[in-house]
């Protein structure tokens, strides 16, 4: 009895009284899901802030005496009138290795069902790394794509653009990209911006089919949720993205879109007054996408040597890349891949159109192997375009144009790849050796499209030694180039490619 008093006794000597002083505030309008709080003086850009109701904001608008907050969940607890407290810390995502393979909110929490908790606290919004932090872009990030890898090739740390019109294939292509990502070491995030939640539901199910989840996480603010998380959503996944790479680790993150979340926080911005702008964006539109995309980055040694590769998405209107917000975050990547409605409805997907992509870094990170097959398709397809235009009036062409054109047909063909079905380098390398060879020439497209798959297994099957180093070096000499093509011919005379082309001439001839 006595030892326990005693105890009681030093507990209540030794307790030392410490007042904690907060500053209030009082809620003074709120309008959908923005809220106006007079009295909160010495808040920064980005602090959460804590409503007597349980609910939080973020600030967004700094006055002298008086602070414009977003709510980041529904409005329908806050009221006028309610006290308000800052909370000292900017808005963080916790963060720790077993993010890998769930589904989060841009706050950090689930959405899979399953607990999730961090170690680490980040902040959303981070400095860019700097100059002397980084180095050149070298490594190759391989989409599997065999129209983007030849032809806009993606270095790890690069940040290229994917637009094109609604429904072109723009999800699809960052999609495979992250799946064949598989075992090459690159942790991939996928943050979705504003989209519907069933689009979203779709994406993540076929990134678990395809076991694509070991390697992924998905950082998801749906249409339904308020414009702030929108807004917060790709920072969010940036810091986590961050949070690899300080680790070393060559991390792909996807912005799936960003034309969402400029409207998202033109929705903002417009609900605190601030001016409107072109198309009733605010002014500083541009800073919002670039400070994000600058921190896309390849790392020095010294830094850890770590990525951010940036795929960021943009939704035209009627394939005008010309309109605000296409033309600023075009201006701020490293090259587009720009999509077609018109190429995709004509059955050519992924629907990329060669003549206006771009990719500025890759080129120096892109394999020995695909360089040495890829360097003149881009003549040759701009050549193809080009006569293309005479071929519509039915003209009557010589011999000469007759080839060039029948040419650039089989690389299109050669383009059209299935979503899903991505190629390693071996393979891709394979197909545009044959195509530079000549060997196609005596083959009709239709028959050579149908016809890929089965010739991939052949060379598969028959010259697995040459097609793995190709693999495991990214490098081919004359030797294996040779190799290559007799294998290609083989299969083709096998299958009677040149027979199939003799009977398409007398169908034409008829
Ligand atoms: P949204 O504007 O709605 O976001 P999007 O541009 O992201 O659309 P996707 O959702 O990727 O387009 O693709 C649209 C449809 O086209 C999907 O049904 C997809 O299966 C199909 N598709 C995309 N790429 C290919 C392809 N290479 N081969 C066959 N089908 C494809
Ligand atoms: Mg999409």
């Amino acid at each position: 009895m006595i030892g326990i008093s005693e105890h009681i006794k030093k507990q209540i000597e030794s307790y030392s009284f410490k007042p904690l002083v907060y500053r209030y505030g009082t809620v003074t309008g709120v309008s959908d899901g923005v809220v106006w709080v007079d009295g909160l003086s010495g808040r920064v850009f980005g602090e959460l802030i804590e409503f007597d109701s349980g609910a939080y904001g973020m600030v967004m608008e700094l006055m002298e005496n008086r602070i414009g907050v977003v709510l980041l969940d529904s409005d329908d607890r806050v009221g006028i009138g309610d006290v308000v407290r800052g909370s000292g810390i900017v808005c963080e995502i916790p963060l720790s290795d077993g993010i890998i393979g769930r589904v989060v909110d841009p706050v950090g929490r689930p959405l899979d069902g399953r607990p999730y908790e961090g170690k680490v606290l980040m902040p959303c919004e981070r400095p860019a790394p700097d100059l002397v932090s980084r180095r050149s872009v070298d490594t190759p990030l391989e989409t599997g794509i065999i129209a983007v890898d030849s032809m806009v090739p993606i270095g790890r740390g690069q940040r290229e653009l994917i637009v094109g019109d609604r429904q072109t294939g723009k999800t699809t292509i960052a999609v495979d990209t992250i799946i064949n990502q598989k075992g090459k070491g690159v942790i991939c995030v996928y943050c979705a911006i504003g989209q519907k939640a069933s689009t979203v539901a779709n994406v993540i199910n076929r990134l678990r089919e395809s076991g694509a989840m070991e390697h992924t996480f998905v950082v998801v603010s749906s249409a339904s949720d308020s414009p702030a998380m929108q807004y917060l959503a790709p920072y969010s996944a940036c810091s986590a993205a961050e949070y690899f790479m300080d680790k070393g680790c060559d991390v792909l993150v996807v912005y799936d879109d960003l034309s969402k979340h400029a409207v998202a926080y033109r929705t903002l911005s417009l609900l605190l007054h601030r001016a409107p702008g072109r198309e009733a964006y605010p002014g500083d539109v541009f800073y919002l996408h670039s400070r994000l995309l600058e921190r896309a980055a390849c790392m020095s040694k010294e830094k850890g040597g770590g990525s951010i590769t940036a795929l960021p998405i943009i939704e035209t209107m009627d394939g005008n890349i010309s309109a605000y917000i296409p033309t600023n975050v075009i201006s701020i990547t490293d090259g587009q891949i720009y999509l077609e409605s018109e190429l995709f409805h004509n059955g050519v997907r992924p629907a990329v159109n060669t003549g206006l992509s771009v990719s500025r870094v890759g080129r120096a990170a892109q394999p020995g192997a695909m360089k040495k097959v890829s360097g003149s398709l881009r003549i040759a397809l701009a050549r193809y375009r080009e006569m293309s235009v005479f071929a519509r009036f039915g003209a009557d062409l010589d011999p000469a144009t007759k080839a060039l054109l029948d040419r650039g047909e089989k690389l299109t063909g050669l383009f059209v790849q299935k979503n899903g079905n991505t190629y390693s380098l071996s393979e891709e390398t394979a197909l545009l050796t044959g195509f530079s060879k000549g060997l196609y020439d005596a083959v009709p497209t239709e028959y050579l499209r149908e016809k890929i798959p089965d010739m991939l297994k052949y060379l598969r099957d028959n010259i697995a030694p040459v097609m793995s180093e190709i693999d495991r070096t990214g490098d081919f000499d004359a030797h294996m180039e040779q190799t290559l093509s007799n294998a290609i011919e083989e299969f083709l005379s096998q299958n009677g490619g040149a027979e199939n082309n003799k009977e398409a001439d007398k169908e034409t001839d008829k």
